[in-house]
């Protein structure tokens, strides 16, 4: 397969699964047409010299300014602005769009993609649980798809590919699936008590053992947060209910998920951790196309563990299932209580146990909306962070 005539866009391509999607896009030789970006104008700039799209977006009119002045030379379209990332999306023509914008600011970005008939390469989660529903009805419409490139997602529908038919990502056939063992790393402080866990500070914390990542999660991989948020993302990407997905700690990040079928069988997808492999497979799907990443080696591996969580200590994974079950706007609440604790953590305004206790009394206060449109989702989205501050403020140290 030839993927050097697809046309690709990066949205958020400075962060870190934007920047490894560049590295697994051009290995392919695929055609980068689009950048999007926040206010990392250096970073950017060296991306548009190496890929030379024909827009570069951000949403950073400082940003936008100074890509002006250096990219004058050329006929390079820049866009800048609040609307500038959609406005790209929708004239950029790309068929495979790769959204790796972090937090709920990819929503728009990512119902502008769905609009398009384009394939989405999803990196970016929170949309996905706070408003899945919203982009597949507009994929629908459009005739678009959406790949998962989040690692564990990516692996239970290469997973689901096993089950026959049936487009892995709209619907896992739940007449032959029997659940989902969704794999967590377990984070930094595996094995901890809740008593341990109120001693981190942000520099522990942001010492990930795996996966190289910003800061957000990696907070959010310490206290399970993640592996909660990945629970909604499955019960979206895969229409499947939260007591289908179990969690399974695996300490050697080599399984990426499983799926359990009725007949009692398990497909595990496998590798060394790698993004650049799931935004491969999301460009490539249902091809395969060989990787510059090494081949699994068994034997040096050795040992593949598993535990079940503690929910105790990490009592936000059960938070997650029970903010699934209530539905409508919810869990775009628990994104917003989450970004807003996190952030509090890192200003060490309240420690990291405190990360939990802030989010479950935030989620306890805030009120459920349906979420049959955008606006209720941020009305509530923007209610729990008011609501969240309140509560750090007693926390706050
Ligand atoms: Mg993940």
């Amino acid at each position: 397969m030839d993927y050097t005539n697809i046309k690709c866009a990066i949205l958020g391509s400075t962060g870190s699964v934007g920047t490894q999607a560049i590295d697994a896009l051009t290995e392919l030789g695929a055609n980068i047409t689009m950048l999007a970006a926040g206010k990392s104008f250096e970073k950017l700039l060296e991306q548009t010299k190496l890929c030379s799209p024909e827009i570069v977006a951000t949403s950073d009119e400082a940003c936008g300014e100074k890509l002006r002045a250096a990219l004058a030379h050329t006929d390079i379209k820049i866009y800048s602005g609040k609307d500038a990332i959609c406005r790209a999306i929708y004239d950029c023509d790309a068929k495979l769009i790769v959204h790796s914008i972090s937090g709920m600011a990819g929503l728009p970005a990512a119902l502008a993609a769905a609009e398009t008939g384009a394939r989405i390469a999803m990196a970016n989660k929170e949309a996905l649980i706070a408003a899945g529903h919203l982009i597949y009805a507009r994929l629908e419409k459009s005739g678009g798809e959406l790949i998962p490139v989040d690692s564990e997602h990516s692996a239970i529908f290469q997973c689901l590919c096993a089950q026959g038919a049936a487009h892995p990502s709209r619907q896992a056939d739940s007449s032959r699936v029997r659940r989902i063992l969704l794999t967590a790393s377990g984070g930094p402080f595996f094995g901890w008590s809740s008593e341990q866990l109120d001693t981190v500070t942000p520099e522990m914390a942001l010492a990930h053992p795996t996966w190289k990542m910003g800061p957000k999660i990696t907070i959010d991989c310490a206290t399970l947060m993640n592996k909660g948020f990945e629970l909604i993302e499955a019960c979206r990407l895969f229409g499947v209910d939260s007591d289908k997905v179990e969690v399974l700690v695996h300490r050697q990040s080599i399984i990426h998920s499983m799926v359990e079928y009725i007949d009692t069988s398990v497909i595990a997808q496998l590798s060394y951790p790698d993004m650049r492999d799931c935004v491969r497979f999301a460009l490539t799907y249902p091809d395969r196309a060989p990787a510059g990443s090494p081949p699994l080696d068994f034997a040096k591996v050795g040992t593949l563990t598993f535990h079940e969580p503690d929910n105790e200590a990490f009592p936000l994974l059960n938070l997650a299932r029970e903010t699934w079950r209530r539905g409508g706007t919810a869990p775009a609440s628990l994104i917003a209580a989450d970004e807003e604790a996190v952030d509090a953590f890192l200003k060490a305004k309240i420690g990291f146990g405190d990360i939990a206790r802030v989010v479950i009394a935030a989620m306890e206060k805030c009120p459920v909306y349906e979420a049959d449109s955008e606006d209720p989702i941020y009305k509530a989205e923007n209610e729990a962070r008011i609501i969240t501050n309140e509560i750090i403020n007693k926390y706050a140290k």
